[in-house]
């Protein structure tokens, strides 16, 4: 599955003309639709150059992007079935990827000087990698989840004493062997939790879901030092015994979606709770003005579609209109998508970008500096 690494390896690419294709895929479960499918991605390459408003220099997908994107899909298509592919092809650069989706994304073209990663952000954010720690009183696994795969990264059991003999003693023997359960039980769970933090250190802000009986999630949360318990997203209560790598992941995703959802709604919250005009922005005029500023901080992208604008070569401006900088218009290059432009903007200048859906705006921003507002609206 894809990681930041990738996207980061993608921004990196710049072609002199809009001759980087981005097409983006839903590959249907069924694979007696993956005919159609090739023709329907036929179609979305066909159809790319006329969407752009650089008609100019725009003269669409080339015959070789177009051949290796299907050939990829006749030979792969089988591998992909339920996932939607990012293909991102260039022929002048020697640019061809494949990269399946953690999640269903809707289909995409686009032409453009380099590869459009708004929707690869919004995969990544959507359908994070996390971890699952599932805990009783003597056992617990921790494992991680990428996509459909679910591995297990560590599991324990801690030896108490035998269960034969036990019911045999009474008074206080029982009463120590009880206690001593007790403890056992305290240190395995101060061990699952030291466990989880090896596992934070290693690789950061990763969601953590913890699963078992309702007693044992609540012993393993307190056991928990601060930043582990920071990336706790939710948990869910199941016996431990009953359960299958696949039936983990069937119980932790809505926990996931939930913890992605409230996040989204965080950052949103935070950013139209701040006072307009001072370090916060809403809506595309605004958010414009702190990008051409270098003022962003954190990019929040409500808006699914794309916004064609205008890019000028002289002083890098971005715009709705071509003759918005002080050059007039003289060095404006047209760009399919001036969100994306945004997007990849904000991470130049060591900005944040989070991908969200249901917001009251079509693009906010928190700032590092205040910057003077310049129209208004959405
Ligand atoms: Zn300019």
């Amino acid at each position: 599955m894809i990681n930041r690494a990738d996207v980061e390896k993608l921004r990196s690419m710049h072609a002199q003309r809009s001759a980087v294709l981005s097409l983006y895929l839903p590959v249907p479960l069924d694979p007696a639709r993956l005919r159609g499918l090739a023709a329907e991605a036929g179609d979305l390459m066909g159809d790319v150059s006329a969407n752009g408003p650089d008609s100019v220099s725009n003269a669409g997908v080339s015959n070789a992007d177009r051949n290796a994107v299907l050939d990829a899909l006749a030979a792969h298509g089988r591998d992909w079935l339920g996932h939607t592919v990012a293909f991102f092809a260039c022929g002048e650069l020697g640019l061809f990827e494949a990269l399946p989706l953690p999640c269903l994304l809707p289909e995409r073209a686009v032409l453009a000087t380099r590869p459009h990663v708004r929707p690869l952000l919004a995969a990544l954010q959507r359908c994070p990698d996390y971890r699952v720690a599932i805990a009783d009183r003597r056992h617990s696994w921790v494992l991680s989840v990428s996509g459909n795969r679910v591995e297990t990264v560590a599991s324990q059991s801690e030896e108490g004493p035998r269960s034969p003999g036990f019911g045999g003693w009474y008074g206080l023997e029982s009463h120590r062997i009880q206690q001593r359960i007790i403890q056992l039980g305290r240190h395995h769970y101060r061990d699952t939790a030291a466990i989880l933090q090896r596992a934070a250190e290693a690789s950061r802000n990763v969601p953590l879901v913890i699963g078992g009986h309702h007693d044992s999630i609540a012993a393993l949360l307190q056991a928990l030092p601060p930043a582990v318990r920071a990336d706790f997203a939710g948990s869910f209560t199941a016996d431990p015994h009953t359960l299958t790598p696949a039936r983990i992941r069937e119980l932790a995703s809505p926990v996931i979606e939930g913890w992605v959802t409230r996040r989204e709604r965080d950052l949103a919250g935070e950013i139209l709770g701040q006072a307009p005009g001072r370090l916060a922005a809403a809506g595309l005029p605004a958010c414009l003005t702190a990008v051409n500023e270098g003022a962003v901080a954190c990019l929040l992208v409500a808006h699914e579609g794309m916004i064609p604008g205008f890019v000028c070569g002289r002083c890098g401006a971005l715009s709705t209109g071509s003759d918005e900088c002080p050059d007039w218009g003289t060095a404006a290059r047209a760009v399919p998508d001036l969100l994306e432009e945004m997007v990849q903007r904000a991470l130049d200048d060591d900005g944040q970008v989070t991908v969200i859906r249901d917001a009251p705006f079509i693009i906010a921003a928190k700032l590092r500096f205040p910057v003077a507002a310049r129209g208004g609206g959405q």
